[in-house]
Parts: C-alpha cells; structure tokens; sequence
C-alpha cells in the first residue's frame, strides 16, 4: 500500500508535476513533454495551456523544424511574479526584491537593531518591502510570498521564533500573522544560517546535492543541504554547532552557561576579546578582520587558531553527513585564506581519507547576498511546489 502511494505520488500527472519539469527554464515543444511523462499529446496541451494562462509559463519560440511548420516552444517565466527577500541580522537588515528564479529586481540595505523588538522592526520590513516592490515596477497583487531570515532559531512550521538569545522581546512572535497583514502574501521564516545555506546552494551551486554552510560571526552556526534539501532537525536547531564543546577548550566560560564551546574559542567575538587581552584594540569581528587584513600577525595567528577549533567540530560533521561542498561565510571569512587554512588543516587531518577526497572547502561568493538570496529561494519555493501549482491551477 505504502509502495503504491509513493510510486501514484511520483509519477508526473498533474500541471504541478508538468511545471517541474520546466523549471530549469530551457525551453521545450508540447511534443517534448509528451516523449519525458508518457502522456497522451492531448492532455499535455491542456496543461500547457493553463500554465501559458497563468503567466507561469510563456512562449519561448520555435525549436528547430527538419520540415513543415517549426513546433513552438514554452519556458518557466520567472518574472510572472516576485517575492520579498528579507535578511535580518542583529544589527542590520537587507530586503530584495527577487523574481520567482532568484534574480534580484530591487535591493535596500539598512542599520536595524533587532533588539528594537518585532513590532518596530516587522513594521519597518513591511514599509520597506512595500517601496521596493514599487521601485521594482511591480505592484502588491505581483507579491505572492515572503521569506525571512531571523538571527535565532526558529520553528519554521510556524514560523515563530524560539528563545532567541540575541532576539529580546521575540520569543514566540507571530511574525507570519504581523508581516502578512500589513504585506498581503503568505510569509515564511527560517534561521538566517539555513537561508545562507539554501541562498548559496540555489545561487552558486545548484548541483551539488551535499553542502554545509558554516557562518562563523558573533555565533557559530551551519546550514545542512542533504540529498539537494535544508535539514532543520525535529525542532529545527540542527547544525547549531556553536555549543558543541571543543577538546582543550574546558575553561572557557560560553554565553550559554557552559564551558569550552565552539562559539566561546572561536567566534569573532571569542577571538577579538582574546586580541584585547593581549592589548590590541580590538572590540567586535569587524575590528578582527580589518587587523587580519592589515596583515597584523598576532591577528592572523588568533583567525587561523579559530580555524582550527572550527575544523575539529567539523571534522566531525564531515564524518556524520559526508558532504562534498562546505561554505564559509559570515563576517569573519571576510578574513581570508586564514580561517580557511585553519579549518582545512584540521578537517583534511581529522578525518578518513574517502570522506575528504572530492572535499572542497571554500569562501562564500554571494558578497554578504547569501541569506537574502536563501529567502527569496524559500519564498519562491512555497509557491512554486508541485503542490502550491496544483491548489492555484489543479
Ligand atoms: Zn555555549
């Protein structure tokens, strides 16, 4: 029974299923859907036809002809519709304004304290996001759904945050119900590290199926892409690596009432405070990159250190979910082949050779983007899943 749904759930038969089919964009004739599902001629054209109505799907011109009068062809119209990217971090916030692939249509970045608390801040989001859709030539019926990002965890069936600790006044609020009234659309909400990891995996890498995204800035987080999807965990903190305890590291007082963890040796606040002890003027991650930069040696010396301590947790999380791709973002790799080196050294050293030998480890390259990107990705999932196509054209 359970066999038979599965394979009934598998096999293409809706417009949702069709659709899939053509999100790569490349264009294809009614006579190449037909040959890929297997159904009759008829039937494929009935569902091109309601996706050609929705806008979802536009004529892409003719395919080539060896005779006669040349097949026309349909791609995914990305621009039929936008999303609202949101990333907020502790102190800032960046809004996009993205069509349904991703591409950016009209950006804003700004200073804005979480800790101003969600009404504040969700009501700024809302203005904003509203101007941006307008600046993008669209209007608010164009808005079908929004992604955020939330510097905390979050239960992202709800999308309410959960005891965020740098997030005061957040806990449990309704942020879906508050930015959905004021923007019109259904709104989605996850952690900022899993929407960094979504945002470089659909933007940079869209191939690789097994990436982790690690964010080493105030905290130490990773994002987890596993079979070409996010892992949140049953309450969605997995890959909170921040408060995993680090060999040697049992001193060390961490913010979370325990000893020795990641974020309390390694994160940039970790190591600007032990820059500090040794009389550096040094106050935040920021302050850590530019001295790296500078080429200050005790600096690079303290980056590369962190990188160290970064690998041996994730040495581990190599042999746990065997990835091929791990990303590192967030402030402090704005530091360099430092951090980089650090954790390379340790990762590549700590674990089995099988597990390391297509391994690459690599800086970000969405420049800051990743967690808007991530947003914008997630948004335009929600509407654009063989689900959400078949209740909107079923
Ligand atoms: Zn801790």
């Amino acid at each position: 029974m359970t066999a038979e749904l599965t394979r009934s759930a598998l096999r293409p038969t809706g417009v949702g299923d069709l659709f899939q089919l053509l999100r790569d964009g490349r264009p294809r004739t009614r006579a190449d859907l037909a040959a890929v599902t297997g159904q009759a001629r008829s039937t494929i054209a009935a569902r091109v036809d309601t996706l050609l109505t929705s806008g979802l799907v536009a004529p892409a011109g003719e395919a080539g002809s060896t005779g006669g009068r040349p097949p026309a062809t349909f791609a995914f119209n990305p621009r039929a519709r936008v999303v609202l990217a949101v990333d907020l971090g502790a102190t800032h916030a960046r809004l996009a304004v993205t069509d349904l692939a991703g591409q950016v249509l009209a950006e804003h970045h700004e200073a804005l304290a979480i800790g101003a608390g969600p009404d504040p801040v969700l009501d700024r989001v809302a203005r904003v996001g509203t101007d941006l859709v307008a600046q993008a030539g669209r209007t608010s019926g164009d808005l079908v759904s929004v992604g955020v990002g939330l510097p905390g965890p979050v239960d992202h069936a709800t999308g309410r945050p959960t005891n965020p600790p740098i997030m005061p006044g957040w806990d449990d609020a309704d942020v879906p119900g508050h930015l959905g009234r004021l923007l019109g659309a259904p709104v989605l909400v996850d952690n900022d590290v899993n929407l960094m990891a979504l945002g470089e995996h659909a933007s940079t890498y869209p191939e690789v199926d097994h990436l982790l995204f690690i964010k080493v800035a105030t905290g130490i987080g990773a994002g987890i892409i596993s079979d070409g999807q996010i892992r949140r965990g049953a309450q969605g903190t997995a890959g909170d690596l921040g408060h995993i305890a680090v060999p040697g590291g049992h001193d060390l007082p961490c913010r979370c009432g325990n000893t020795g963890c990641l974020e309390a040796l390694a994160s940039g606040h970790a190591v600007a405070a032990a820059l500090a002890a040794q009389g550096l003027d040094v106050a935040s991650s920021a302050d850590v990159v530019a001295l790296v930069r500078s080429g200050d040696i005790p600096a690079s010396r303290a980056v590369r250190q962190a990188g160290r301590d970064i690998g041996g947790v994730l040495a581990a999380c190599v042999s746990l979910l065997n990835p091929s791709l791990i990303v590192v973002g967030g402030v402090v790799a704005e530091a360099g082949e430092h951090l980089l080196a650090g954790i390379r050294e340790v990762v590549y050293r700590r674990s089995l050779p099988l597990a390391t030998q297509h391994l690459r480890i690599v800086t970000t390259r969405t420049r800051g983007r990743a967690g808007v990107l991530g947003a914008s990705a997630m948004a335009a999932e929600h509407v654009l899943s063989p689900a959400a196509i078949e209740a909107l054209l079923g």
